[in-house]
Formats: C-alpha cells, structure tokens, sequence
C-alpha cells in the first residue's frame, strides 16, 4: 500500500460514520474505532493495532475483535501503546468484569495468547511491512501519542485527538518530509473552554497552532469533527483557509497518498 486510507474519521459515532481507526498496511491499523464494519470478511487479516489513547471512540472494537479471534487465529493479536493506554486496557476492558482478559486466555488448539499487549515509547520507530512508525507524546490523555507515517521518502503525521502541542510543530519544521498533516478539531471556535477541558482542538485554535510552524507547503486535513457540529466546524475551517495545500476533513474511506519528497 503506497497509502493510508481511512476507515473511522468521526468524532462521533453514528449509523454513516466510524470513529477513529486507519489502515497503514494490509494487516496493520492505527486505532480501533472503526474495524469491523470496514474489514467485513477480511476482518482475520488484522495482526497488529497501534493505539494513539484509551478513549473508547479509538478502542471500541478490540474486545469484539479478541472475542472473535480466539477461536480462529493462531497467533496473537498485538496491540501496541504508550504504558498508560495498556494499563487503561488491563484495568478498565480486560479486568474478567467489562470483558474477559484475553490477555490470559490462548487462543483455541494453539499455544499463544489471543491478544498481547506491547509496550512502545515515544519517539522510537517501529516497523512493519515496509511501514515506519514513530509515536510522538500529544496533550490529551496520559498515555496519548501520536505517529509520524513513513514510507517510500514520503512522511504523513497523524496527531489523533489532542490540544495545543508544540511537538507537531518541531516534527513539522524538523522533517521535511512530512508532506501531510492529519489533525483534529473536534468543537468549533465558542466551544474554546470545553476544547480546553476535554483537551480538543477548535478551528480558532488550529489556526493559532499553524502560525506556530514555520512551513507553509503541507497539507492540512481535518477529522474527529463531532456530529452535531460539523457543519459550523466546516463553516470555520474554510472561512480561516485552514485545509492548506489541497487539504480537506476526511471522511471515511479517503485515502492519502505517501509522496516522495526531494
Ligand atoms: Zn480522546
Ligand atoms: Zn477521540
């Protein structure tokens, strides 16, 4: 795949649209709000989730997704995050009183355990199918990152749900590579305080994050808008020509294209 495509690009879930959740390569995801209804029959070719946080809209199918493979996999599931994502995981889904740890349990007639939890750290790479990531910490939960995508000469920086966060801007003006910028804005500008609160971004502040970054050449697109917002979101962006460079707010099933630079 010479790109990422998106299978949940909500903020909200509703009967049209997942919540977070892109493929990277044939069996590999970052997130987890969208697989089942994406993957459909395919859906035992997955093999390993990069989580960006613990929030259920990022992780809503993994325990669906445990539950379906003990029976049919041979080999685990694997699931990578930040410690505090795992250890939200260990204590809050797979505690035997939300959903079974499968952490535990082996999958049917084999020796491995159906998922398996992986520590990873922030700015390392990790690679897989000719894909590197690379976790970088964002201001939204404890143990939340986001990643830089690369393959082939060609970056795409993926923030997940997060506030301000002046390491986007560092990557950006550090990596030339990194042609696009996938962000999100989850409220509109009037919403500032709960933006705050929540640790989400507005169109208001996007615009005063983008003046943080010292290149202008990337394309900005948008996601993570919540449903009963959109269109005033939408309204906001446009008005402050913040979806640069042939930008756009994702919708599920859009992909972006890795493009090689210099
Ligand atoms: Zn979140
Ligand atoms: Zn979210």
């Amino acid at each position: 795949m010479d790109y990422i495509e998106f299978l949940g690009t909500g903020g909200t879930r509703t009967p049209v649209q997942g919540t977070t959740c892109l493929r990277v390569s044939p069996r590999c995801v970052i997130d987890a709000g969208n697989l089942i209804n994406a993957f459909g029959d395919e859906i035992f070719t997955i093999e390993h989730i990069f989580l960006t946080h613990s929030h259920l809209d990022h992780i809503i199918d993994i325990p669906f997704l445990a539950d379906l493979f003990v029976t049919r996999k041979s080999t685990s599931l694997k699931i990578y995050g930040l410690q505090a994502t795992l250890d939200d995981l260990r204590q809050c889904i797979f505690n035997h009183r939300i959903w079974p740890n499968f952490e535990e349990i082996q999958l049917i007639g084999h020796s491995e355990q159906t998922i398996q939890l992986i520590e990873i750290q922030p700015e390392e790479r990790y690679d897989i199918d000719g894909i590197t990531l690379i976790p970088f910490k964002t201001d939204h939960t404890d143990g939340s990152c986001g990643y830089l995508i690369e393959k082939g000469g060609g970056g795409i920086l993926f923030t997940a749900d997060t506030y301000r966060c002046s390491r986007i801007w560092e990557l950006l003006d550090t990596k030339p590579h990194i042609h696009s910028l996938v962000i999100e804005v989850s409220f509109p500008s009037s919403f500032e305080k709960l933006a705050h609160d929540s640790k989400h971004l507005t169109p208001a502040l996007l615009e005063s994050e983008l003046a943080c970054c010292g290149r202008n050449d990337f394309s900005v697109y948008v996601m993570h808008l919540k449903v009963l917002f959109a269109a005033t979101i939408t309204h906001e962006l446009a008005m402050g020509n913040l979806l640069k460079n042939g930008g756009a707010i994702l919708a599920d099933h859009d992909r972006i294209a890795f493009v090689k630079q210099g």
